[in-house]
């Protein structure tokens, strides 16, 4: 350019800049607004050109923002030819005037100032009146009063300039009024130190803003912040008065490489050792566990994100679930994975909000129906932790299956109906039912979750605290040793790179299952499925595995910057299937089971498995509270009874008949 907007005329008034920008950079933009309005009802400014035209506005706008926005909105209305416009909203794209990169940092001495912060939605509101201009009529000398209102809390005037009087009556139906939303914001969890509680603001946005975000999106929010007292509280609160909007991705793929880090990745993907490095370098504290820590690993990465033809999305997301008793490191494990994930969430199975894991309706402080995001939604796009997986609210309990398949949550309650996407892969730990692990007691039955559940993990790790002479000695050592000297802990890749590292991969790669590798699956997967048919207590490795197995190898050739899967991916997803196995007391070369070993044996009869799905449909009754969907009630008895679908379909029927009758003969 050769001639700077700023030196072409330096005398001219801040407004008068304002109609220069307008005129030069947002003729053809008005043009279409003057048309489309008021179907469209605002204009979006960037900040950066107005900073180039009048830095004078712009500083105005940080400080004074009503009176800015005005200034711009005026010119905005004047240079309509149609002159139809009237209160259109100007909203101001990428400003970073006064940006708050924690809430932490939220002082009062940028109150009425314009702000700028991110944060997840947690909560959002049903849509809700807000007057705008509100009437009021003396109720000695009925003379009429406008009184502008700004917020939720609405103003009344002072006195009456006829009479003096000081009551009023609000006049509903004469009043102006607009759309309204309430959303509670939470902080970004990047920005917590360790497991510090998110600070939460309360924003309101309005108008052609209502309804255009979902609780568990990522936004930079700009707006002018506020102080309301509300009538029957002590304590004023901050409030922010929305005025853009824009939504942040979130995600692995979204963190930013430079050419030099590229580079950097390529040549750590071409270490034959890459592997181990990446393993040695999650929790280092904890000693062994190489198995475990291979699959948080292949979590990391995930597996290679698919859309079929028909529409549907296959998931890409691996889940894992540790039970053990307490002590093995299982929240050690869980704190490595939230600090290596892009907005990794710990979290707790009890939940310490409304929505718990998934999502609710609840009740806000206004009385209206809100909605609420769970940590599986807020942890959309990335990784959640949650411990006590088992301690999971009622609730939670049937929302859990499509949130972890379909990676969705439905809500339908007081009037909101609502899907909320949770495309995160999760890592629970869970306690064994009877205090602890037993190889040679079904699986199943040491884990209060039902089979449907557990049969949407990727891998179950059971964990038994076996005192082992050698190994105890192993770790004492090791605890000792970390103790002793500050640098005994290597990570052979430190955490920048390792996040790095993912990122690129998870970027570049996006490797298939094909030809030998392919085959080893197939093979593992059909000679396993006939070992453990002749069992007698099942072990679910059903369709879902293999598609797990398939995810895990797609993870394994990611992780090593592959086009495609080889065979010694698949094997890595093989060994750790294999390990699984053997954990639950079956010796995946033989085939065999020590079977006097095993308690809880599988009915014969078809009478006993009839009574064993009674059983069966009482617990899933008492464990939802009310009786799940059919095609969960199904495929838990075919997985709790080791039976094809068909039989089960029948020993469905019979036992409810079976109770009908029981019910008939009191
Ligand atoms: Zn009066």
């Amino acid at each position: 350019m050769d001639s700077s907007p700023i030196s072409a005329e330096p005398k001219r008034k801040p407004a008068e800049r304002i109609e220069d920008m307008l005129v030069d950079l947002y003729k053809d933009k008005l043009m279409d607004f003057y048309n489309e309005y008021p179907l469209v009802k605002s204009v979006e400014i960037d900040y950066k050109d107005l900073e180039l035209y009048s830095s004078q506005a712009a500083d105005e706008l940080e400080v004074t923002p009503y009176d800015a926005l005005k200034k711009i909105k005026n010119k905005v209305e004047e240079l309509d030819h149609t002159r139809k416009v009237r209160g259109v909203n100007i909203r101001i794209a990428n400003y970073d005037g006064i940006f708050l990169d924690s809430l932490k940092r939220l002082r009062s001495d940028v109150i009425g100032k314009f702000i700028s912060f991110d944060g997840l939605v947690k909560r959002k509101s049903d849509i809700i009146p807000r007057i705008k201009m509100a009437m009021f009529e003396c109720n000695s000398c009925m003379r009429l009063h406008e009184i502008k209102q700004k917020t939720d809390v609405i103003v009344e005037p002072s006195l009456c300039k006829d009479c003096g009087g000081r009551n009023f009556r609000l006049l509903a139906e004469e009043c102006e009024y607009v759309d309204m939303q309430v959303l509670s914001i939470q902080e970004p969890l990047e920005n917590l130190a360790g497991r510090e509680t998110p600070r939460v603001m309360t924003v309101l946005i309005e108008d052609d803003l209502v309804e255009t975000v979902t609780p568990g999106e990522l936004l930079r929010l700009t707006g002018i912040l506020k102080v309301i007292k509300k009538k029957n509280q002590d304590n004023m609160r901050y409030l922010i008065e929305c005025n853009h909007i824009q939504v942040l991705e979130k995600e692995y793929e979204d963190i930013e490489l430079s050419p030099e880090d590229e580079e950097r990745m390529q040549e750590m993907g071409k270490d034959p050792e890459i592997f181990s490095k990446l393993r040695n370098s999650v929790a280092p504290t904890i000693k062994g566990m190489d198995t475990v820590k291979d699959s948080i690993v292949l979590q990391l990465f995930s597996g290679t994100e698919k859309t079929l033809t028909d529409g549907s999305r296959k998931r890409n997301d691996i889940h894992l679930l540790i039970v053990g008793d307490p002590g093995i490191g299982k929240s050690d494990m869980m704190t490595t994975v939230s600090k290596h994930a892009p907005g990794g969430i710990f979290t707790s199975g009890k939940g310490s909000s409304a929505a718990g894991l998934t999502a609710a309706a609840v009740r806000d402080e206004t009385g209206g129906w809100t909605l609420e995001a769970g940590a599986l939604v807020l942890g959309d796009r990335g990784h959640v932790c949650v411990d006590e997986f088992d301690k999971m609210r009622p609730e939670d309990r049937s929302a859990l299956h499509e949130a972890m398949e379909q990676q969705q949550i439905s809500v339908a309650k007081a009037g909101i109906t609502a899907t909320l996407n949770s495309r995160c892969s999760i890592m629970a730990a869970a306690n064994p039912k009877y205090g602890r692990f037993d190889k040679f007691k079904p699986i199943g039955e040491q884990i209060d979750l039902p089979a449907t559940i557990l049969s949407r993990f990727d891998i179950i790790f059971p964990i038994e605290d076996v005192p082992d002479e050698q190994k105890d000695s192993d770790i004492a050592w090791h605890i000792l040793d970390i103790h002793e000297n500050d640098d005994y802990l290597k990570y052979d890749i430190n955490t920048d790179d390792f996040k790095k590292y993912i990122a690129y991969a998870r970027q570049n790669c996006q490797p298939r299952v094909k030809g030998k590798a392919k085959e080893k699956i197939h093979d593992f997967y059909v000679e396993m499925r006939s070992l453990v048919q002749n069992r007698e207590d099942p072990i679910p490795i059903t369709p879902r595995q293999l598609e797990g197995m398939i995810r895990l190898t797609e993870a394994s050739a990611k992780a090593h910057l592959r086009e495609d899967a080889i065979v010694e991916d698949a094997e890595r997803a093989i060994d750790i299937m294999k390990d699984y196995l053997q954990r639950v007391g079956f010796d995946a070369v033989s085939g065999k089971i020590d079977v006097d070993k095993v308690e809880g044996r599988q009915p014969k009869s078809w009478h006993e498995k009839v009574n064993k799905t009674t059983e069966v449909l009482e617990w899933l009754e008492e464990y939802y509270g009310t009786m799940p969907k059919h095609e969960i009630v199904l495929e838990e008895v075919s997985i709790k009874l080791n039976e094809s679908e068909e039989n089960a379909e029948k020993l469905i029927k019979e036992a409810r008949a079976g109770k009908l009758l029981q019910w008939s003969n009191k």
